[in-house]
């Protein structure tokens, strides 16, 4: 049996962000994920804005912990060479009462220390988005916001933790943890035992039913349900900024988003639910953020959403909307980072950081490694590359010469990549997010059959094996017509 000094529950962002923290030091760590990839959870729903952290309440955990993170993301984008712009956020009001309430928010984020926020006038705001709604009278602006690809955030973070030694394992649901008498932990998941002297629940929605499993039930957890579009790249009156407008208690609203890769996210609706698995979208959702939309950007075209999709906000009841980041008071060595709702995201990178020094107090020595490496090496994107340099590509292996994605302009020798990389994509959706095969307007109906082609060779498995995403989501029954065997 493998014993760890850290075992880590949980392959979300929050999860993947202290595995890459723990990479650091001298010590031995596994993560454990329940899904067959990495930011499969909340991780994958969500608008992925670094908020600057004017809006959580001055003092609160949040409020610390969102204006760390953010700090934390420009070195982290350029040593794990993940996609990063920077588009600010205007926070939009109509009335006299929003900008008291903009104003609010101003003092909120000044206080919480974040850099360069103003209050500007309705000229101001339309000499960089003309097309908002002609009764915007101000905004709050927050030009230091970041926007980045969550989960492929969250496979970097993944990614740089195994190359510096943590066990990444995937399919791995935690079914029962038992403390045993040395002080050190038994974790069982279906196929394996393993053992640790501290344990990390980073299980997002599920945080609650992982404590339980050890005894502890220090909270309650209910996810709040978020709905979210896509819109086409190739749309006019795009923004170029991102767009909120003036926040409730429980929620920041309808934004509308540019994404790292060119395309418009519109996003979120706030619905509390009982099911913890509920990702579906629903109607009266998707018309609220189109209604919602449209009051900040009348011209916005509802005809090019290519994709809707639904993440669920893990929410610890009673804390004041806070992140739950302590060490059990009734079982030692066993440290919670739950409750990562909104801005998780924005969050993980200092949620790593203040995880690790829960450890160090817990008696856990962090010693930095002296071999530590904190780069993550460039895939090949072959869409971003000069005439010249694809020439040259297709001559060293001609695999980068057949498109496969025509959408997205994602080659044969990328989705190889991709299959054998560090942490190997092994179903449609991980070479979705790795590769962004299918990610386009026709959202995979031109080259699911390629993919799956692709996965079936390279894994040496059938087409009627090969999984969307979780178990039992194959898309084939068997040898269909056109080569895909
Ligand atoms: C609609 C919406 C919009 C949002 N927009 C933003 C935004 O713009 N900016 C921002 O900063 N934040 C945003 N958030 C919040 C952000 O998505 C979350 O804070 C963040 O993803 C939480 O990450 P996590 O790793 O804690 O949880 P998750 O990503 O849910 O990860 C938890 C992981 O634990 C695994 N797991 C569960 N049980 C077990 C078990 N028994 N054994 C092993 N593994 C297990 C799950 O499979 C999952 O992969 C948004 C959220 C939503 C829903």
């Amino acid at each position: 049996m493998n014993h760890y000094d850290i075992i880590i529950i949980g392959g979300g962002i929050t999860g993947t962000a202290i595995a890459h923290e723990c990479s650091k030091y001298k010590l031995t760590a596994a993560l454990l994920e329940r899904g067959t990839d990495i930011g499969i959870g909340a991780t994958k729903g969500n608008g992925g804005v670094v908020h600057p952290g004017y809006d959580p309440t001055p003092g609160s955990l949040k409020a610390k912990i969102n204006v760390q993170g953010a700090n934390l993301y420009p070195k982290l984008a350029k040593d794990l060479n993940f996609g990063m712009i920077n588009p600010g956020i205007f926070v939009i009001g109509f009335t006299d009462a929003d900008e008291v309430a903009l104003k609010h928010k101003l003092e909120f984020g000044i206080k919480n220390g974040v850099r360069d926020l103003a209050i500007i006038n309705a000229d101001q705001m339309r000499n960089r988005e003309p097309h908002l709604a002609a009764n915007a009278k101000h905004a709050l602006y927050a030009p230091t916001a970041t926007v980045v690809d969550p989960f492929e955030v969250a496979i970097a973070f993944a990614e740089n933790a195994k190359a510096n030694g943590v066990a990444i394992l995937m399919s791995q649901p935690v079914t029962a943890i038992q403390k045993r008498r040395d002080g050190s932990f038994l974790i069982n998941t279906p196929d394996r035992q393993l053992s640790c002297s501290y344990i990390v629940n980073a299980a997002g929605n599920h945080a609650d039913n992982v404590a339980s499993l050890a005894g502890i039930s220090e909270y309650q957890m209910k996810p709040r349900h978020g709905d979210l579009l896509v819109l086409d790249k190739d749309m006019a009156n795009k923004p170029q900024t991102v767009i909120f407008p003036c926040p409730r208690p429980d929620t920041k609203g309808i934004a509308c988003i540019p994404t790292v890769h060119g395309n418009t996210i519109v996003g979120s609706t706030a619905t509390m639910m009982d099911d913890k698995e509920a990702v579906n979208n629903y109607a009266p959702g998707i018309q609220a953020l189109i209604d919602g939309v449209h009051k900040i950007l009348p011209e916005l075209d509802a005809s090019k959403i290519i994709r809707t999709f639904a993440g669920l906000r893990p929410v610890v009841l009673d804390n004041n909307n806070d992140f739950f980041i302590a060490e059990s008071q009734t079982v030692s060595g066993f440290i919670h980072a739950a409750g990562i709702q909104s801005p998780g995201v924005a969050a993980a990178p200092a949620i790593a950081e203040q995880v690790r020094d829960l450890l160090d107090n817990a008696g856990l020595k962090m010693i930095p490694k002296l071999d530590y490496n904190p780069y993550r090496e460039k895939r090949i994107v072959f869409a971003d590359l000069s005439i010249d340099q694809q020439d040259a590509l297709i001559h060293q292996n001609p695999a980068y010469g057949r498109i496969v994605c025509r959408c997205e302009t994602v080659t044969e020798g990328e989705i190889i990549d991709a299959i054998h990389g560090v942490i190997p994509a092994q179903t449609l959706d991980a070479v979705k997010r790795r590769t962004r095969a299918g990610m386009g307007r026709c959202q995979s109906g031109f080259c699911q059959y390629k993919v799956i082609a692709i996965l079936s060779r390279e894994l040496g498995l059938p087409v009627s094996d090969i999984c969307l995403e979780d178990r039992g989501s194959q898309q084939l029954c068997g040898p269909v017509k056109g080569g895909v065997k």
